[in-house]
């Protein structure tokens, strides 16, 4: 059956006129949910008997299930069971402007980056536009709070499940709905160029962060598989043409494995790569699991790729480390559950 969650407000709106009902009930419906948070139709006041009974036929209402959670000082981390079995994350980070969250889009991921645990194992199926959204509500439930910004940097590729995110951002983003601000939701992605264009054409103020993590073909394809498809130099044509467009900058994240990419000679590389675009440079310290060779940069390299940067020019910043220790780099709690 399909959840609710998986409806736009015009869907609503075209489903009660369908069945001949006020398309106002519409926005009655999203109060419930999303403003008053009430989980079944038979408890929403203004909704008739028969109106609920007919919903109940139709739509599906539960929310996830939270099988394990894990919190730190600044962290929460989540591990959700979805209707039919399968697990997925989210994280909860608490910053000096806000709750951030961080959701996941796919059941694992195809992409196969070599250094990353929800590659590890294979996609299962994408993620509806509902399961996304409930992510955000089960985890505002749990802390009793707002969540101010949300990244799509979880487990999946989210633009190898293109249409679901943009209908998951168009659900939080109404303004009768959750209410996330566009500028207050990132889409990270590891290079899937024909939907970076698409991205750059749906005239909604969101953000795009690219993983580059490697500034030559040769060594980002060692690295992502990705980079096969579609090499460096298509890339970076279709950031600038990107910006060119939305007239938004771009984030680069750089994930700093020892030994890997972590050179100066890296540093200077890629400052070359994108001088003159209008991007700015997060430098993620990598996350050891136990199943991948790859170690973290040192602090060092990471400072010295840093300062080499900023020496050229470059926006950068180092990414605060939230939740090393509880297994926070997405795609590792799910899969020491599924490994059990
Ligand atoms: N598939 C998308 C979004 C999910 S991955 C993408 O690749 O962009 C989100 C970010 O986490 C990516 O930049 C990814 O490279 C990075 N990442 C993956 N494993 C990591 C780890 N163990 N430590 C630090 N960052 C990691
Ligand atoms: Fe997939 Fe992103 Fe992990 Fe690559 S880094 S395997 S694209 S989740």
């Amino acid at each position: 059956m399909e959840s609710i969650f998986n409806l736009l407000l015009s869907d609503l709106v075209e489903y009660f006129i369908s069945i001949n009902e006020k398309p106002f009930k519409a926005k009655q419906i999203f109060d419930w949910l999303y403003k008053k948070r009430v989980y079944a139709f038979k408890e929403m006041s203004n909704i008739s008997k028969s109106l609920a009974d007919k919903l109940i036929a139709n739509f599906s209402i539960d929310m996830l299930i939270m099988k394990r959670k894990q919190t730190s000082k600044l962290t929460n981390k989540y591990l959700f069971e979805l209707e039919d079995g399968n697990l997925i994350e989210a994280v909860l980070m608490r910053h000096d402007y806000g709750n951030s969250i961080c959701v996941s889009s796919q059941v694992g991921c195809n992409m196969g980056c070599s250094f990353c645990e929800s590659g590890r194992l294979k996609k299962v199926r994408d993620l509806e536009a509902g399961e996304i959204v409930r992510q955000i509500l089960m985890i505002e439930e749990d802390i009793k709070e707002r969540i101010s910004s949300v990244v799509i940097m979880g487990i999946g590729e989210p633009f190898d499940n293109y249409d679901n995110i943009m209908k998951f951002i168009r659900i939080i983003n109404d303004p009768l709905g959750i209410a996330i601000g566009a500028r207050h939701i990132t889409v990270s992605t590891s290079g899937i160029i024909p939907r970076i264009y698409d991205y750059a054409n749906e005239e909604i103020q969101t953000n795009l962060a690219i993983s580059l993590h490697a500034p030559n073909n040769d060594l980002r394809s060692r690295i992502m598989q990705v980079n096969k498809a579609y090499k460096i130099e298509e890339l970076i044509i279709a950031i600038r043409e990107y910006i060119a467009k939305t007239n938004r900058r771009v984030t680069i994240e750089y994930v700093m494995l020892k030994g890997v990419n972590d050179s100066l000679r890296n540093a200077l590389e890629l400052a070359n790569l994108i001088e003159g675009l209008n991007v700015y440079v997060n430098l993620i310290p990598y996350n050891e699991t136990s199943h991948i060779k790859y170690k973290k940069s040192s602090n060092e390299a990471i400072m010295a790729f840093y300062d080499k940067l900023k020496k050229c020019g470059i926006n950068v910043t180092v990414r605060k480390e939230f939740g090393g220790k509880i297994d926070a780099a997405c795609g590792q709690l799910r899969a020491s559950e599924v490994e059990k």
